[in-house]
Parts: C-alpha cells; sequence; structure tokens
C-alpha cells in the first residue's frame, strides 16, 4: 500500500462471515460518512472468514469499483478474532478500526471516534453498549454474569457492554498484532496492551440482515477462553481448597486419634467413609479438569499453528 500517504489513511476493518446482504449496504452507508470526514482517507479491509455464501464475490464487486476496497479471504471458517487479527496485520494506516458487517456498529461514530482521538490525544476510542435492547434476556443476563467475574478474578478489568467496534492508533495496533496467542481473545487484548482509551455510548441496533453467528453455546466458549486466557486464578483456587482441605483432614486424624486414645475404638460408619470418599474423588476430577483446561490450550498454542489461513487477497495488488 502507499506509503507516502500513511498518515492519512484510516483503515476500517470488515470481519464478513456469510454477510452477502451486508457487504454492499455497510460499504454505501460508511462511505457517506467517508465523504463528510476531513483530514483521513477511508480504506476498507474485507476479510472473507471463510463465508459459504456469495460474501466474496460482493467484496469483489466493490473492489472493482473502487481502489480503496481490500480484502483477504480465509480457506475456512477460522473465526472473528483470526479476522479482526489478519485485517488488523494487514493494515497500515495512522488509525484502524475494527467494524460488524451488519451495521450493528454504526458508521456515524467513526467521525466521533476520529474527533476523541485527535482531540484528546488517546491511543484509542472504543464503542461500548448502554442498552441490550433486542438481545434475549438470558443472553444479557449472562454477559453481565461474566464482566463480574472477569474483572474480579482475571488480571485485566473490561468494560461492560465494551463491543469489539474500536479505533486504534498505529501503535496500539501494531501492539495488539504483536501479541502471538493462536486462540485470541481480543477484549482481552485490547485491555491487556495498555494505552489510553476513550469511550463512547452507544444504543444497541438489530443487525440488517441475517442472524447472529452466536448460539448460546459458543458464547459460553467464548467467555470461558477468554476467562482462562486472562486468569490463572481457577489453577489458585484449586490448591487453595486442596490446602484447606489437607489441613483440615490433618485436624480430623489428630482427633481420631486423641478419641482414640481416649475413649478406646468404635465401630466405624461405613456411610460418612463412602461419602467422604466420593466427595474427594469428585472434587478431585474437578481439579484435574480445571488444570487440564490449561494445559489443553498450552497443547493447542505449542503447536503454533497459523491464525488463519488466506486463500486470496488483493492487497498485494498494484494500485
Ligand atoms: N463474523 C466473522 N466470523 C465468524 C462469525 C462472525 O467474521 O465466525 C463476523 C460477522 O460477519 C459480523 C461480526 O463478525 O460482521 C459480528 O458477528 P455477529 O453479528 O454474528 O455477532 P453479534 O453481533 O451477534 O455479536
Ligand atoms: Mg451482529
Amino acid at each position: 500500500m502507499d506509503k507516502k500517504k500513511e498518515n492519512k489513511y484510516l483503515d476500517i476493518i470488515v470481519p464478513c462471515f456469510n454477510e452477502e446482504d451486508n457487504v454492499e449496504r455497510f460499504f454505501s452507508e460508511t462511505e457517506k460518512v467517508a465523504e463528510k470526514t476531513d483530514g483521513f482517507i477511508f480504506r476498507y479491509i474485507f476479510i472473507d472468514d471463510g463465508s459459504g455464501d456469495d460474501t466474496l464475490k460482493e467484496i469483489k464487486k466493490l473492489s472493482e469499483k473502487s481502489k480503496r476496497v481490500k480484502y483477504i479471504s480465509f480457506s475456512r471458517n477460522f473465526g472473528k478474532e483470526a479476522a479482526m487479527y489478519a485485517g488488523l496485520r494487514a493494515s497500515s494506516g495512522e488509525l484502524a478500526v475494527i467494524m460488524d458487517c451488519d451495521l450493528q456498529h454504526p458508521p456515524r461514530l467513526i467521525e466521533e471516534m476520529i474527533e476523541k482521538i485527535m482531540s484528546t490525544g488517546c491511543d484509542s476510542c472504543a464503542a461500548r453498549r448502554v442498552s441490550r435492547k433486542g438481545e434475549p434476556k438470558i443472553r444479557s443476563a449472562m454477559a453481565r454474569a461474566f464482566y463480574k467475574i472477569m474483572n474480579r478474578y482475571s488480571d485485566i478489568e473490561i468494560v461492560d457492554g465494551a463491543v469489539d467496534f474500536r479505533m486504534m492508533r498505529r501503535k496500539m495496533v501494531r501492539a495488539v498484532v504483536s501479541m502471538p496467542e493462536t486462540q485470541r481473545f481480543s477484549k482481552g487484548i485490547f485491555a491487556w496492551v495498555g494505552f489510553s482509551t476513550a469511550w463512547i455510548e452507544f444504543e444497541n441496533v438489530r443487525r440488517i440482515s441475517g442472524e447472529s453467528k452466536w448460539s448460546m453455546w459458543s458464547l459460553m466458549k467464548y467467555a470461558l477462553d477468554g476467562f482462562i486466557d486472562f486468569a490463572a486464578s481457577p489453577l489458585k483456587f484449586a490448591g487453595v481448597f486442596g490446602g484447606v482441605t489437607a489441613v483440615g483432614s490433618a485436624l480430623y486424624l489428630i482427633l481420631e486419634i486423641l478419641k482414640t486414645l481416649i475413649v478406646g475404638k468404635d465401630t466405624p460408619g461405613y456411610a460418612s467413609t463412602i461419602c467422604l470418599i466420593l466427595f474427594f474423588g469428585g472434587l478431585i476430577t474437578a481439579i484435574l479438569s480445571i488444570i487440564g483446561e490449561y494445559i489443553g490450550r498450552m497443547y493447542m498454542e505449542t503447536k503454533g499453528r497459523p491464525i488463519y489461513i488466506e486463500k486470496e487477497s488483493n492487497i498485494d495488488d498494484e494500485n
């Protein structure tokens, strides 16, 4: 990409998975903002995350219309995290912003974000949903619980309602891309790399077309992944619990010895013995599985697999 003009570019990174109906609309809505914005040339980096529909075709149509439209197409679906990473890696503008393709991240906020970053000198500006209207109640409740646990027990602080709609200066983009983990949790990574962030708020909007790709199950898995990626506290909990149990059993043993010495032997109770065996058996299994979760992640991480595999792209094409 043109290095000389680097300072003037805003790269818009758009992960797309089966968004054939939304690509064109996203582009035209964002272009309206581009026309009004002085000082920055908007450049688009669409990431086709292994879509099974005509998303890539739609993106290519746009790239034929405008040289400012770039794309990377993955060899299969690698997930939004991988798509965001690929986009950030490919970006080279002074500013980069990550946005959903379904217009749930209103393009009009781009202007506000640029304004905030330029006027306050912040390194990034992120959007926070203040309402969760149109979202199932149970999903909102679980999300809130997740933020509470995350902020209490992990190494990082995550703002409730924070979405992946975030504009960053080049140096923050570089820091995010330098994080090598293959199992990525961007909300945590953004917090972990530091830098100053200004927050802007917006009301939840429904997606323009199609369905959310998140099922209840995948959201739960995402929450667990995020927690484990940035928290070692479950391992500490296992240790503390083990220690307390050990001290408790030692005290109980002393009590039993004293009782035998003073009152003599009585008939042992099978029921209580079985209960204790079962209880500790269960507990040990649970603790082992917590440890297993971490080991499993270490195993995947040590393989050093790439975060995504590119099938095609127009990024290195001559302009
Ligand atoms: N997305 C993606 N890969 C996936 C799932 C989603 O690139 O595996 C994109 C999707 O096309 C959209 C954005 O990530 O642009 C947010 O997805 P979605 O609207 O399904 O999530 P929600 O808004 O419900 O959180
Ligand atoms: Mg959405």
